[in-house]
C-alpha cells in the first residue's frame, strides 16, 4: 500500500488523527436514516451530517464515510472484514451486560436483531460510574483492530475490545455497534447514496462561500468522484485528493495505478451476430474469443513484484504461484510497471489445450504450493491499461493492443493473447464463433476498435463491449447471477436437504434484493448436500428488511445473502409473485424455467445481476419488442 499512495493522498490521515465526533451523533444519524424511506431524504440527512462534521475537521469525513458503508477500508485490502459470528457476539453481550447467555439467545430469537438485544440489555443495566463517551475515531480504530486481529489469542482480544466499547455505549449506540460488528448495518443506506452524499459534502466544503451549488454542479462532482472511484476504489485516497486539489481536479491527480485494482470494464449481452452488426454499424470493431476462466488483472509493481487481482479486486497472487510476470515482459529494464487485463484459464500442458472452467474451480483459492499444482493456468491477455505509470485507458483499443504486443511476449501455455479476428463479414463471424466454442471458449467478445468509443471504461457495462455466448443465444442472451435468499425443504429423495431455492437480483439504488424466481433444476444430489452444509449456518429467523418479496412466495427458511447462483432462463415474464425490477415498474419480472449452472464465488452478493439489468433483459426479448 505504501508504494501506491502519494504523501498528499495520505496526508490527512497521517499521524495520530482520531476523529473526535461523538459516536452518539453518528448513531443518531443511523437511527434517523433507519426510519426514513425516501432515498432523497436519506441522502440529505447523510450529506448534512458530513458537512457538519467537516466543519470541525475535514479528516472526520474518512472514518464517517467508512462507518456509513459499514466497511473499514478498501475492499482490496485484506484484514478489513468484520462479520463477526452470532455466537461470539451473544457471549460478549451476555458477559458485559450482566445477562445469562440463554436469556440473550431467547431475546435474539424473539427480535432477530442482536443490536436490539444489546441495546435493551444496556439500557436496563445499572452503571456504577459513567465511562467517557465513545468517539467515531475510537470506534473506527477498535473495529479495525478487531477485524485484523489473528492468531491464538485473537478471540480473547476481540471480546475485550468489544466489551470495553459496549460498556461505554449509551442509547442506540449499542444497537449500531453490534450491527456494525456483524457487518449488518441494515438501515437502508446503499453505498451509492453514501457516494452521492459524500460528493455533495465535499462540494459544499470546497465552494460554500464563493459559488452557487446547483444540481448540475452536484451531478458533475458526483460523476468525477464516481469515475475516480472506478479507477482507485479507495475512499481515503479520493477524499484526500479532493481536499488537496479540489474536486474538479480529481481526474488529474487521482487515477489508476499499479497496486490498486481498478474496477474492470464489463460487457453487454447480445443474442445474435446480426444484433452485433446492428449495434456496431459502420464502425470498426474486433472480435476475440471469450475465455471461460477467471478474470485476472495483472499488476507489475515498481519494485518488480507482481500482483494478480480477481474481478472483485481481491488479491489472488497466491492462487497462481506458477505465474511469473518476468517470463512474459519483454524488457524488464524498459518496463517498470504495468497493468494487464487477462483471463486465467485452466490449461492441459500435455495436450496443450484449454480445460473447462469446472477444472479451474477445483484449484485452491489461497496458499497454493507450486509443487501441489495439478491444474495449470494459462493467462490470456486482452488489454493493457497502464504502462510505466502512463494510463492507457483513454487510448483507442487498436493502440492498446499494439502496446500490449510490443511490451510482452507470448509464452505458450503460460501467457498468450486472446485469439482475435477483425471482420464485419457475417459468415466469417459465425465461423469464428463456432471455432471459439470448439476451443472450449464461451463465445465471443466483440469490441469497438477505434475512436473514443473504444476507450476502456472501468466498471462500466458498456455497449462498446458485447458478449456473444453461444449457449445462450436461444434465451435472453446471457445467464444471470442471482443471490440465494431462502430455501424450501426437499421432499422424497431430497428429504433432509433443501430441494429448491428462492433467488433474487440486487437493486443498486435501494440496496434491496428483489425476488426473481424459485429454482430446483440443475442440481446433483451431491451438490444439494454441499449447498445444505454451506447455507444452513446462514439461516436467519425471518426475511431481512432489504428483501422484497410476496407473501405467497415465502420459503421455508431465509438466509443471510452470501451465495450467488449463475442461472439460465428460458425467458423472462411479468409476474404477480416475483419482484425483480418492481421498484421502477408496476409489476415484477421473473425467470421462467430457471436452471442452475454454477456457483459464482468470484462475485460478491452486491455484484448480483442488477434489477436494471433484469429489466433490460426483459425488454430486449423479441416478443416484448414486437
Ligand atoms: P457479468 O457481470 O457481465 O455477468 P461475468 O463475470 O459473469 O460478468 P461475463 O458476462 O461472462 O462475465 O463476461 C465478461 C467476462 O468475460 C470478463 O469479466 C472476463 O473475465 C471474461 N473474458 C474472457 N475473455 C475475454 C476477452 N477476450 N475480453 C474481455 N473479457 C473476457
Amino acid at each position: 500500500e505504501a508504494q501506491t499512495i502519494t504523501p498528499q493522498e495520505k496526508k490527512n490521515t497521517d499521524g495520530p488523527f482520531v476523529s473526535k465526533v461523538p459516536y452518539n451523533d453518528l448513531c443518531s444519524l443511523f437511527e434517523e436514516i433507519e426510519k426514513t424511506s425516501s432515498r432523497l431524504s436519506i441522502i440529505k440527512l447523510c450529506s448534512d451530517f458530513m458537512i457538519k462534521i467537516m466543519k470541525e475537521d475535514n479528516r472526520n469525513l474518512i472514518p464517517v464515510t467508512y462507518l456509513c458503508i459499514n466497511k473499514l477500508g478498501p475492499d482490496y485490502m485484506p484484514g478489513m472484514e468484520l462479520g463477526l459470528g452470532e455466537g461470539l457476539l451473544m457471549k460478549t453481550i451476555s458477559e458485559s451486560c450482566g445477562k445469562s447467555l440463554s436469556q440473550v439467545k431467547l431475546e435474539y430469537k424473539d427480535t432477530g436483531d442482536l443490536g436490539q438485544v444489546a441495546m435493551t440489555a444496556r439500557s436496563i443495566q445499572p452503571t456504577m460510574f459513567k465511562p467517557k463517551p465513545l468517539t467515531v475515531g475510537e470506534v473506527f480504530q477498535n473495529l479495525q483492530l478487531i477485524a485484523s486481529s489473528q492468531g491464538k489469542d485473537s478471540q480473547t482480544r476481540k471480546i475485550k475490545l468489544i466489551k470495553r466499547m459496549l460498556t461505554a455505549c449509551e442509547g442506540v449506540e449499542a444497537k449500531f455497534l453490534i450491527r456494525s460488528l456483524e457487518s449488518k448495518l441494515r438501515i437502508g443506506l446503499a453505498e451509492k447514496s453514501v457516494l452521492i452524499s459524500l460528493s455533495k459534502a465535499l462540494l459544499v466544503n470546497e465552494y460554500e462561500q464563493n459559488k452557487n451549488i446547483d444540481t448540475e454542479l452536484i451531478e458533475t462532482a458526483e460523476q468525477k468522484i464516481r469515475n475516480a472511484f472506478c479507477q482507485v476504489p479507495n475512499y481515503e485516497i479520493i477524499i484526500n485528493s479532493c481536499l488537496e486539489y479540489g474536486i474538479m481536479e480529481l481526474e488529474t491527480h487521482c487515477s489508476l495505478r499499479p497496486g490498486i485494482p481498478l474496477k474492470p470494464m464489463l460487457a453487454k449481452p447480445t443474442k445474435a451476430i446480426t444484433e452485433v452488426l446492428d449495434t456496431f454499424q459502420g464502425q470498426h470493431f474486433t472480435s476475440e474469443y471469450k475465455y471461460d476462466g477467471e478474470r485476472a488483472q495483472v499488476h507489475l509493481m515498481p519494485d518488480g513484484t507482481m500482483r494478480i487481482y480477481s474481478r472483485n479486486g481481491e488479491n489472488m497472487t497466491e492462487r497462481y504461484p506458477e505465474i511469473n510476470i518476468h517470463d512474459f515482459v519483454k524488457d524488464s529494464d524498459e518496463t517498470k510497471t504495468l497493468i494487464l487485463d487477462c483471463e486465467a484459464v485452466a490449461w492441459d500442458k500435455e495436450q496443450e489445450k484449454i480445460l473447462p472452467f469446472q477444472v479451474l474451480s477445483t484449484r485452491k483459492r489461497k496458499g497454493v504450493d507450486i509443487k501441489d499444482i495439478k491444474v495449470r493456468v494459462c493467462l490470456f491477455a486482452f488489454d493493457i491499461l497502464c504502462l510505466n505509470d502512463t494510463k492507457l485507458i483513454n487510448h483507442p483499443l487498436r493502440e492498446r493492443r499494439e502496446i500490449l504486443h510490443s511490451v510482452t511476449k507470448m509464452v505458450p501455455g503460460e501467457f498468450q493473447y486472446a485469439t482475435e479476428l477483425t471482420t464485419n463479414n457475417i459468415e466469417e463471424l459465425q465461423k469464428f464463433l463456432d471455432e471459439s466454442v470448439n476451443h472450449s471458449c464461451e463465445g465471443l467478445m466483440v469490441k469497438m476498435l477505434d475512436g473514443e468509443e473504444s476507450q476502456y471504461e472501468p466498471s462500466k457495462r458498456s455497449r462498446n463491449w458485447l458478449k456473444l455466448k453461444k449457449d445462450y443465444l436461444d434465451g435472453v442472451g446471457d445467464s444471470l447471477d442471482l443471490c440465494v435468499l431462502g430455501a424450501f425443504f426437499g421432499k422424497g429423495k431430497r428429504t433432509g436437504k433443501y430441494g429448491g431455492f428462492l433467488l433474487g437480483c440486487y437493486n443498486q439504488d435501494t440496496g434491496e434484493f428483489e425476488t426473481a424466481c424459485k429454482i430446483g433444476t440443475g442440481f446433483s444430489d451431491e451438490l444439494l448436500q454441499q449447498l445444505y452444509d454451506r447455507l444452513s449456518p446462514t439461516v436467519i429467523d425471518g426475511p431481512k428488511a432489504t428483501y422484497v418479496f410476496d407473501a405467497s412466495a415465502e420459503p421455508d427458511v431465509w438466509f443471510e445473502p452470501t451465495v450467488l447462483f449463475e442461472v439460465l432462463t428460458a425467458d423472462l415474464s411479468l409476474s404477480p409473485i416475483y419482484k425483480a425490477g418492481s421498484a421502477t415498474q408496476d409489476r415484477g419480472i421473473s425467470l421462467r424455467f430457471p436452471r442452475f449452472i454454477r456457483l459464482r464465488d468470484d462475485k460478491g452478493v452486491e455484484d448480483a445481476t442488477s434489477s436494471e439489468q433484469v429489466i433490460e433483459f426483459y425488454e430486449s426479448q423479441t416478443h416484448i419488442q414486437n
